[in-house]
């Protein structure tokens, strides 16, 4: 009797963490307590969706291997497990095989929007919306884990200024202060208010750090970087969103000034761990740690497991090196146990937070995944936030908005009848060719005579998650036909760009112009026809010198998601009066990349009017062709009266600045009020401008509204290269207007 009773103690005891009564934190220290060391860095490896879940146990390879280690209690996340069936498969063996039962935490990427689909990030960002796009990773949240899913990989908000790069669709754009807002926005719309709900999943800010900076754009290469401009540039976002409250972190593939990110200490340990106080958990990138070998940091698993636990990395997505290595690490005495504790600590926190100890099944509700995936609400709310992401570059003729009825419209390109181009990179569940295309959303708009001609094929060999697609750039059997329709017709409306997986992870390019035949055929329907509206579908900045220069009006349309032809259909139609603004420099050409707003002074004149040589190109002008914040509306925006409250402050008091709009056109809009400063000299060069406020203002046809920004020492200082955040006093520049480009100023003085 007495054996009897001490274990069944013993068995209240393993279960005393799932008292719901007691704080989480209490509850993670119960739990570890009962943990073997085994079982502790089993939460510490993640693996991938390995075999068919639903069906009997694989035999032979990995997938039996790691079938083994999940019934063991060694596995504590799996990803791109996805499906109600499939989750609770997988978390059926980990809660009811293994000694603890542990639930495991299922991420994925839902990058933008899950089976509904957003615009990708990088045109969400173009909204200025924040409220929209707080909405948008909301409508993600609610059908990802209607999935089975809790946790996703997003938000990235690698800040890059490089074009090239294709992972740039991902991100918020260049600039660190308006990364940061829409980083907050979209942690919140994913976590929502209360991550323990069913409809709210763990964010993941991801890749820390600096893996836009990647030389030459080119995906997985190396960083070098100043600590200013890795401070500065780099990590706000990052900040705000642990400030925000993300649950977890992913680091990145890059080296840093020499440290790979994964195994970086300063990164992880000084920074996010120590100065920010991030009490969540760091997964490593797909295999990152594995990666530290052939960076050249760590002569082997056992080295890259030790490096990248010393540093910081909680959880090893894929390498397979915590789960061989870091028992040994621990019983050699080579690795604390205290920092396997600190990591499963963290691991288990976000668990118990979303809820899977009291309920590990309640993601697993095929009720609410029938009801929820798809339904019409997140259609509207997708469509809602892709019409807010399209940036109108150019309406010289007034094309546009187009005639509703009795005009002959031609539409031509490939990319115009695509359905599957505009889901865009990175949308691993929702299924091909779901999107509405730009032919079917301008279909709907049945007073017009609207004639389809491809013109050329885009793609000869599509492989999706191949780099290497295969381009026409011979058959212009379709030239002919299309122009014919476009000399007949009073409108051209032309879809030209980049197929959706020209951008995204491990697609970067040299060029930035229209690929295959496409700027061939612009050129040859501008000659029949010149009234031309140019509609871009790209993921990516592109350089199109000519197309800026002769296309009366360009409507920049990304990788819009789901509901894209009917947003594009829309803004063209003038139903929606178009507000977005570039995130992003658009180059004139590759040679000028990187190119950025907020750059510094060179020193030298901005012209040749003096005896001295000036910074330029010999063979290209070098500001860019869009800057970043440019986009035009179908109305007009007069800014007038730019005030600040007073002519000096001391530091701490509050600098005011107003400004009056005054919609100036022929139509209702929106228009985003943009405030820069500049900290006119100071113990470190600062940039001739920072965007440090802004406003989305909605004006009725003459209608004239005060705007007002609010300056603090978070806007006015700056950090220096050890960090130290410095508000220095001096004369500050205010700039405000519609575009990084064009603003009214004035400035004051901080004593
Ligand atoms: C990417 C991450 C992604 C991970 C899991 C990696 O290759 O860099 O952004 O979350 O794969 O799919």
């Amino acid at each position: 009797l007495f054996s009897l009773l001490i274990v069944c103690s013993m068995e209240a005891q393993k279960k005393a963490h799932l008292d719901k009564s007691k704080p989480i934190n209490e509850r993670v220290e119960l739990l570890l307590k009962e943990m073997t060391l085994e079982e502790k860095v089993g939460q510490m490896n993640q693996y991938n969706g390995f075999w068919d879940v639903t069906g009997p146990a694989p035999k032979g390879g990995s997938a039996e291997l790691k079938y083994e280690h999940l019934r063991k209690g060694w596995v504590g996340s799996m990803l791109t497990v996805r499906g109600v069936k499939e989750v609770r498969a997988v978390q059926k063996i980990a809660v009811e095989e293994t000694r603890l039962g542990i639930p495991l935490i299922i991420g994925f990427d839902v990058i933008h929007g899950y089976k509904t689909l957003s615009p990708i990030p990088l045109a969400e960002a173009a909204s200025w919306d924040l409220e929209a796009i707080q909405k948008s990773a909301a409508i993600a949240a609610d059908e990802a884990s209607a999935s089975g899913i809790n946790w996703t990989f997003g938000p990235n908000m690698d800040i890059s200024q490089d074009a090239r790069w294709g992972r740039v669709m991902e991100g918020a754009g260049e600039d660190p202060y308006l990364g940061s807002k829409v980083a907050v926005a979209r942690v919140k719309g994913f976590q929502g208010k209360d991550l323990a709900a069913t409809n709210t999943i763990a964010a993941c800010a991801k890749h820390f750090a600096a893996y836009g900076f990647a030389e030459s754009g080119r995906d997985y290469n190396t960083v070098d970087m100043s600590n200013s401009k890795l401070f500065n540039s780099v990590l706000p976002p990052f900040h705000a969103a642990v400030d925000a409250g993300v649950r977890t972190l992913m680091n990145s593939f890059n080296i840093l000034n020499g440290v790979p990110a994964t195994g970086n200490v300063f990164l992880q340990r000084d920074i996010l761990k120590g100065k920010w106080g991030f009490d969540g958990f760091v997964v490593s990138d797909w295999a990152s740690i594995r990666e530290m070998i052939p960076h050249g940091f760590a002569k082997d698993g056992n080295e890259a497991a030790l490096k990248a636990v010393v540093a910081g990395s909680d959880m090893d997505m894929e390498s397979h090196l915590y789960i061989k290595e870091l028992v040994k690490l621990v019983e050699s005495g080579k690795v604390k146990e205290s920092l396997v504790d600190d990591a499963v600590r963290r691991i288990l926190k976000v668990k118990f937070e979303l809820g899977l100890f009291d309920d590990p099944y309640k993601y697993c509700d095929e009720k609410r995944e029938k009801n929820v995936i798809g339904n019409k609400a997140n259609h509207e709310g997708v469509l809602d936030m892709a019409k807010k992401s399209i940036v109108l570059l150019k309406n010289d003729k007034n094309l546009l908005p187009l005639k509703k009825s009795g005009q002959k419209i031609a539409l031509i390109g490939a990319l115009a009848n695509d359905k599957n181009s505009p889901l865009g990179s990175w949308r691993i569940a929702a299924e091909d060719n779901t999107a509405v295309s730009v032919l079917e959303g301008m279909q709907q708009y049945k007073d017009n005579q609207l004639t389809f001609e491809k013109g050329a094929e885009l793609v000869i060999s599509k492989q999706a998650f191949k780099d290497e697609l295969v381009f026409n750039t011979t058959d212009k059997s379709g030239f002919e036909a299309a122009k014919k329709v476009a000399k007949n017709a009073d409108v051209v409306v032309m879809v030209l760009g980049e197929i959706g997986f020209q951008s995204g992870e491990g697609r970067s390019r040299t060029n930035l112009d229209l690929p295959g035949l496409q700027q061939e055929l612009l050129e040859g329907i501008y000659k029949v026809n010149p009234n031309v509206v140019l509609v871009l579908n790209n993921g990516r900045p592109l350089a199109l010198p000519w197309a800026a220069e002769h296309i009366p009006a360009i409507v920049e349309a990304w990788h819009l998601g789901t509901q894209a032809g009917n947003a594009v259909a829309q803004v063209l139609y003038g139903d929606y009066n178009p507000s977005g603004k570039l995130p992003m420099s658009f180059p004139r050409n590759v040679g000028q990349v990187p190119i950025y707003y907020n750059n510094y002074n060179t020193g030298r004149p901005n012209n040749s009017d003096t005896n001295v040589f000036w910074s330029h190109y010999m063979d290209s002008e070098k500001t860019p062709l869009y800057p970043f914040g440019f986009g035009l509306s179908y109305t007009t925006f007069d800014y007038k009266n730019l005030k600040i409250n007073k002519a000096a402050f001391a530091k701490g008091d509050p600098v005011v600045v107003s400004v009056d709009i005054t919609n100036s056109g022929n139509y209702d809009g929106k228009e985003v009020a943009q405030l820069y400063i500049q900290d006119v000299a100071a113990s470190l060069a600062r940039p001739v401008k920072e965007l440090k406020g802004f406003e989305l203002v909605s004006l009725k046809k003459g209608e004239t509204k005060t705007v007002q920004f609010a300056l603090t020492e978070k806007e006015l200082g700056f950090y220096d290269n050890d960090g130290n955040y410095l508000v220095e006093p001096g004369t500050f520049k205010v700039m405000v207007g519609g575009s990084s480009d064009k603003s009214l100023e004035s400035s004051f003085e901080l004593k």
